[in-house]
């Protein structure tokens, strides 16, 4: 990485700055089809670590993984109306294979419903087989006409969640459940703040009764929808006959429920996060915890702080994600800021007046009002203190992004004149009342670009509630969120 490569700032082009972050932190690549996404190393290990916290989520919450094939018969996509009606225009469907066209087409998974149940039908006999648990970490595909890295790919990484249950309460409360676990994971683990709350029936995932979705508000004041969690009644189980004996001994559907969050959230942490030195990655998600710079002018020097900056590492291993620059090919001043680039949260530097002197000099990536970015540490006062300021950090970055999502959050606003100045001008959230009608859902699209984000859950909604529809004007039925969005 060259020192002199320019970051776009954010404030002259936020997209722009997206893509040359991706480029320069090293987290993907383009591939030679159109919309398909290379993830480099450095990108796919932030990937891995947000795998390692969701998989050990969902295995708490008692889901076992699975894994089901890539493609499904054509036929088996249209058994659910809906479903087929909303994936048909964006699935890649192959015809030909060993040279031979196929007695059916098939479809390349753009999600596995359609795949899943009728499979698991066969392990379902009674009330006894249920609830069915299950999670597949999978690639699908979109056929999707305009590609961001990340946020809108081709192709694309995630796991999806489907279960099955005797009773919709039971459907229900796992389909609030997992929004749940996502909410913790995202707030927790990616410092990124959301509100949860439903979708609108415009918005419902294709074949699902109910959708809920965790929405987090990006650094540019646009939305980013992080994750979905589906209740699909018993829409697919009466598609594939998914039945089971009650405990009464009758026969019924199941209900089922769907949810899965991507390769997405990695877009979701860049834009939370990053600044103008580039990537900023919260502690538990940072493939290098801290990184050690040995700083040395000769041989004698090389070898000295080399051994103390091994020393800290091994001592630190246990704890830290810990790695050593030691390479020779680069000065200190280009390391420090292509980790820096990289959004590395803390970063040691060990020179030779440091050992003589037994410290170690540790610089923040991130920064809150009222800290100091460098600190003098002690060689052994290092080794507790590091540990704790890297747990800092990561609350520190989540309340950093907890106030900037509500400095950019209005409530209350009940004139559309207002609320279009303000899509087309800053943006952020909107908390306003909607009358419920998909006119004016629609209305606000067309002039300003805004959607419904969720009708927010409890916790999130104004006091009191907004009385009138920000469009219209008439009685409003729920508060909603708007913003514009990814
Ligand atoms: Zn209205």
């Amino acid at each position: 990485m060259a020192e002199d490569t320019r970051l776009t700032p954010q404030s002259e082009d936020f997209s722009a700055w997206y893509n040359e972050i991706v480029q320069q932190a090293e987290l993907a690549g383009h591939s030679p089809v159109r919309g398909c996404m290379v993830i480099r190393p450095y990108g796919y290990r932030i990937w891995e670590l947000m795998q390692a916290d969701l998989d050990a989520r969902f295995k708490r919450t008692g889901h076992q993984n699975a894994y089901f094939p890539l493609f499904l018969p054509l036929s088996a996509l249209e058994k659910e109306a809906e479903h087929v009606e909303g994936f048909a225009p964006e699935t890649a469907v192959v015809t030909r294979g060993g040279g031979k066209e196929l007695e059916e087409p098939l479809v390349v998974r753009p999600t596995s419903e359609a795949i899943i149940w009728p499979i698991v039908a066969d392990w379902i006999q009674s009330y006894r087989d249920l609830p069915m648990l299950l999670n597949q970490w999978a690639n699908v595909v979109r056929w999707e006409l305009r590609t961001r890295p990340f946020l809108r790919t081709t192709e694309f990484l995630w796991q999806e969640g489907h279960t099955a249950h005797a009773t919709a309460e039971e459907a229900l409360e796992e389909t609030r459940s997992m929004l749940g676990v996502y909410r913790a994971f995202m707030e927790e683990t990616m410092a990124m703040p959301v509100v949860t709350g439903e979708k609108t029936p415009g918005e419902r995932f294709a074949g699902a009764e109910r959708t809920f979705a965790t929405e987090a508000l990006m650094r540019d004041n646009r939305a980013l929808q992080a994750g979905t969690s589906h209740y699909l009644g018993q829409n697919f189980a009466r598609a594939f006959e998914v039945q089971f004996q009650t405990e009464e001994g009758e026969h019924d559907y199941v209900f089922n429920t769907s949810w899965g969050v991507s390769t997405r959230l990695v877009g979701g942490l860049i834009m939370t996060h990053g600044d103008d030195q580039g990537l900023v990655v919260p502690p538990r998600l940072a493939p290098h915890q801290v990184v050690v710079v040995p700083i040395w002018k000769d041989e004698d020097q090389r070898v000295l702080v080399l051994e103390a900056a091994e020393r800290l590492r091994s001592v630190l291993a246990g704890e830290l994600r810990v790695h050593v620059d030691a390479r020779d090919t680069l000065n200190p001043g280009a390391k420090f800021y292509e980790w820096e680039r990289k959004g590395v949260p803390l970063r040691v530097e060990i020179g030779p007046r440091d050992v003589a002197r037994q410290q170690v000099v540790a610089v923040r990536r991130f920064t809150p009002e009222g800290e100091e970015r460098k600190r003098f540490l002690g060689e052994a006062e290092a080794i507790a203190v590091l540990p704790r300021l890297v747990d800092a950090i990561q609350a520190e970055l989540r309340d950093a992004a907890r106030q900037r999502r509500e400095a950019h959050s209005v409530r209350g606003l009940d004139d559309y004149g207002t609320f279009r100045e303000r899509m087309e001008g800053e943006g952020g959230f909107v908390y306003a009342g909607w009358c419920g009608s998909e006119a004016c859902e629609a209305k606000a699209k067309e002039d300003t670009g805004a959607t419904i984000r969720v009708l927010p859950d409890e916790e999130f909604r104004s006091d009191p509630s907004p009385g009138r529809c920000l469009v219209c004007g008439e009685a409003a039925a729920a508060e909603a969120l708007w913003a514009r969005a990814y």
